[in-house]
């Protein structure tokens, strides 16, 4: 099992289907299949250890990726958004290396001895060139197919290792082959350097889709994409949609998405007024909740469609709060939900998630895996399941709030004032306290025109949750920091408590 093995199917059954669409141009199956093994050739003669990337999404994306499985060599796509050093040490540690780049983003770099930089309009002629190709990918499914850097806000950036048998595990447990219509189009807007934007090439190759790229985001550009290319399928980040459902509710535009069927979030948490508005708005849509780490090769949860239908539907308050969920474990995942010893713990209560699976690589380049002997992985996320087998997310493990040696997940005070009126979004985190050593601080950001006191949010939550998790501090925010991939920043909203 390798990665080629997607692509070689679909381009054996679909030739002549559009594979991607980028900046108005296309590539079919066929031209695709052809070019990962022009450019495979071209990698094996230059030595290189790894194909690095550092670039937006363009058609050179998903030629690196398969041109890497032909090849045998990891792929290795950098975060374009990081600073000069930290990319320059990235460089550093993936040499020798052929780089295929664009010129914006490797001229303010200085370039290691032994990476090869290869500009991307040049990698792309390269592959649609005659010469040698690699007709038949080598090596075993246990070989490294992609290592990802994380993002390194903790320290220096690990490189997550994921095999092509974890891959190919995500996506023969995940997509049925070749199932997509002709007029099939996926929209993607996530970043190429990330595990969404790496599931969504190989989803999408391997159901036989269309996939349509959109390089910098902006909620009026998302919306006319996918009115121009017929969008039936796309894949968004909490902050993405959020912004695409601001700028329909400000400016009053009716959406007028007819081809749009299906949307797929994660990534991050989503909030519930923002799913709830865009049923409202696009209320013939699939909606999917997709719950992954990139140490999973994506997803191992989903909240499906008839689970958003039925949980907007419903008056029972148990059945609504699974549209805040993220669904169940897919059929190929286990999960667990584990105490500070380890021990397993019963429905609804809180503790540590982890999963086994065939997907599941959990290892880091140097520091080795992460799986304990029986094949669990700690995601390092906490929350319970319910009684139906609906996984609830409270936090990551790192985000815990330890007040006098009690745990606190920030998830579960995040909650409940979101359902306060006047509240719009809010970050929960650890502030540091002279009695209890860690106490509660909340950052909240207010709805237009809305007004609540400190005093009555804390109130809000004292009737509500013990009186541990009222926050000690509170402080009003005009909006909160984002990652590209609609994560908050906690340790920015930390300094605003400092
Ligand atoms: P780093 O490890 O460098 O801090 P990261 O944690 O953001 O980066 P990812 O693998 O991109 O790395 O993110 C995985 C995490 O994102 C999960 O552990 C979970 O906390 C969060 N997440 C992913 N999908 C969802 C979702 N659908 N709903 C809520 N949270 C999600």
């Amino acid at each position: 099992m390798n990665l080629a093995m997607a692509l070689e199917m679909s381009a054996e059954c679909f030739p002549d289907r559009v594979a991607v669409t980028s900046d108005g141009k296309n590539m079919t199956y066929g031209e695709l299949l052809a070019a990962a093994r022009r450019a495979a050739a071209e990698i094996q003669a230059s030595g290189a250890k790894y194909v690095g990337l550092l670039d937006i999404s363009s058609l050179a994306v998903p030629v690196a990726v398969f041109a890497s499985a032909y090849a045998g060599v990891p792929y290795v796509p950098l975060n374009y958004r990081l600073t000069k050093p930290e990319l320059e040490e990235l460089l550093e540690r993936i040499a020798p290396a052929y780089l295929i780049t664009d010129t914006p983003a490797i001229s303010p770099l200085t370039v290691p001895t032994g990476v090869q930089v290869v500009l991307r309009e040049d990698f792309l002629e390269l592959a649609r060139s005659t010469g040698p190709q690699v007709e038949a990918a080598p090596g075993e499914p246990s070989d490294v197919a992609i290592q990802l850097f994380t993002s390194g806000t903790t320290g220096k950036p690990k490189a997550a290792v994921l095999r092509h048998e974890n891959l190919m595990s995500y996506i023969l447990g995940t997509v049925d082959f070749g199932n997509a219509e002709e007029t099939d189009a996926v929209l993607v807007a996530v970043p190429p350097y990330h595990i969404a934007g790496i599931s969504a090439v190989l989803s999408s190759t391997y159901a036989c889709r269309r996939m349509v790229q959109l390089p910098n985001f902006d909620a009026k550009g998302w919306l006319e994409l996918c009115r121009n290319e017929r969008i039936t399928n796309a894949f968004v980040v909490p902050t993405m949609f959020s912004r695409v459902i601001d700028y329909l509710n400000e400016t009053g535009e009716a959406a007028n998405l007819p081809a749009l069927r299906a949307i797929a979030y994660g990534g991050g948490k989503m909030p519930l007024s923002v799913i709830e508005r865009a049923m409202e708005l696009l209320p013939d849509v699939d909606y999917t909740n997709a719950y992954g780490l990139t140490e999973t090769s994506s997803t191992i949860c989903l909240l499906t469609p008839d689970d958003h239908r039925s949980g907007a539907a419903s008056d029972d308050p148990e059945v609504r709060k699974r549209l805040t969920s993220v669904g169940k474990p897919i059929g190929s995942i286990e999960l667990v939900i584990r105490d500070d010893d380890g021990k397993p713990l019963e429905p609804n209560q809180a503790g540590d998630i982890f999963v086994r699976g065939g997907q599941v690589a959990g290892e880091y380049l140097g520091l080795g895996s992460m799986l304990d002997k029986d094949g669990w992985f700690p995601t390092r996320d906490r929350g319970y399941v319910d009684s139906y087998g609906y996984v609830y997310l409270e936090g990551r493990a790192d985000d815990v709030i330890v007040r006098g040696g009690e745990n606190i997940s920030p998830g579960e005070i995040e909650d409940v004032l979101l359902e306060h009126p006047a509240v719009s979004d809010i970050a929960v985190v650890a502030i540091p306290d002279e009695q209890w050593g860690e106490n509660v601080g909340a950052a909240i950001v207010l709805k237009d025109k809305a007004a609540a006191s400190v005093e009555e949010l804390q109130e809000w939550v004292k009737a509500r949750l013990r009186s541990s998790r009222v926050p000690a501090k509170i402080i009003f925010k005009d909006q909160l920091p984002y990652n590209e991939m609609g994560k908050v920043l906690r340790r920015l909203v930390k300094q605003d408590f400092a």
